[in-house]
């Protein structure tokens, strides 16, 4: 049976394998540290939890409104409001099956054959393949780890050529941390909005931002450059709701009628009861988040203090999101050479399960998730160092 192109031109998620690795030793009955996953370790806000059972409870069983429940849709829109002065009206929110559905239907929408995107790697392992899904080009443009992986406007729009269609920021970014600043991120939409162009802005990790930073989301430009911002939001690394399948993409409104005709014909609404856990989480759920953001920055310490102990291992901080992702090049060897080879050694011989950076375009790195217990953290982080050691 032949494929289709656009199936063998894509893998299976890298992030995804690995964690499906470390499952298949732990049913083995090994004692695997997993720390490949992008998935906060709490349990999802009780709030959510019980709005969600009462709405199951109440028959909220059909399918909803195609772009979702006009209540969470007025939520969001009146969230960006609030926080960043957005202009956004409800019916330019559109609620998806997770935001990796709003960037996949963003992608559909927006990339025509041979289109270019500028998208600054590393970047999460999804990014480049929905643009190639899309039938588009991802043009990257690479962080630099002596800066902190910060996202820098300068080589951005150096990377805006004639077949350039868009720009794709992920702020705070996974796998690195890095962040792309205030005025950055003005420049990078004012250029898109001379150029003509789109910026999308993947914010999934928005509430995570450490050391007091407070995160520049593209909505605050969404009045300025009403043609030109889309963002990206979810609830499954805010909320700690990744099981439920809720984001939702917000823009201009001919993008997001686009947006909501291609889910239409993909998956139709969001869960109905999902929706209606997700908008309490938006109410009420805020305290949750506070507490997740100081465990994760407490977490942050742990893992970048541990990893300077290492030698031959360098590391930045992260300024965001929950990843460390360090240089591990100077460990690489026969039998071990490169990300990938030194990711199955550590899992096979260390039982420890992290990422290559080689999935995110950077084959110098690893990905270290430390969206678990500090304990698992600790010990994995002693795996690691005997494992290098040896
Ligand atoms: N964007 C980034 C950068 C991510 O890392 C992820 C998940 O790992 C997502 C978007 C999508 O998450 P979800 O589909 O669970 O909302």
């Amino acid at each position: 049976m032949k494929l289709a192109g656009r199936a063998t031109r894509i893998g299976e998620s890298a992030t995804l394998r690995v964690s499906r690795k470390a499952k298949e030793l732990a049913a083995r009955g090994v004692e695997v540290l997993d720390l490949s996953a992008g998935e906060p370790d709490f349990g999802s806000p009780p709030v959510a939890v019980e709005a969600a059972r009462r709405a199951l409870l109440e028959g909220m069983t059909r399918y909803t409104a195609n772009a979702g429940i006009p209540e969470l849709r007025a939520a969001l829109a009146e969230r960006y409001r609030v926080d960043y002065g957005a202009p956004w009206h409800p019916g330019q929110v559109v609620v998806t099956v997770g935001g990796k559905a709003a960037l996949l239907e963003l992608a559909l929408a927006l990339i025509d054959e041979g289109d270019e995107v500028v998208l600054p790697t590393p970047a999460w392992v999804t990014l480049p393949e929905q643009i190639r899904l899309a039938g588009g080009r991802p043009v990257p443009v690479p962080a630099e780890a002596a800066d902190h992986f910060r996202l820098r406007a300068d080589p951005i729009l150096e990377a805006i050529g004639p077949s350039t269609v868009g720009v794709l920021v992920n702020s705070p970014c996974n796998p690195t941390g890095g962040i792309l600043g205030a005025e950055d991120l003005r420049r990078i939409v004012e250029r898109c909005a001379e150029s003509g162009i789109w910026f999308v802005a993947d914010e999934t990790y928005e509430r995570f931002v450490f050391d007091g930073v407070r995160h520049a989301s593209a909505a605050a430009l969404a009045a300025e450059f009403p043609d030109t911002v889309i963002l990206v939001g979810s609830f499954s690394k805010t909320y700690a709701m990744t099981g439920w399948r809720v984001g939702y993409a917000i823009g201009p409104p001919q993008v997001i009628t686009a947006v909501s005709n291609i889910q239409s014909h993909a998956t139709s609404n969001a869960t109905s009861f999902a929706m209606a856990g997700a908008l309490e989480a938006l109410r009420s759920a805020s305290a949750d988040v506070e507490a997740m953001l100081a465990e994760f920055e407490v977490r942050r310490e742990i893992v970048v203090r541990g990893l300077a102990t290492i030698p031959g291992v360098q590391c930045e901080p992260p300024a965001g999101a929950f990843y460390a992702f360090p240089r591990v090049a100077d460990h690489y060897r026969e039998g071990r050479h490169g990300s990938v080879e030194l990711c199955e050694y550590l899992l096979e011989t260390a039982h420890l399960a992290v990422v290559p950076g080689a999935a995110f375009g950077n084959d110098e790195h690893i990905r270290l998730s430390f969206a678990c217990s500090r304990q698992t953290l600790e010990a994995a982080l002693d795996r690691l160092a005997a494992a290098l050691g040896g």
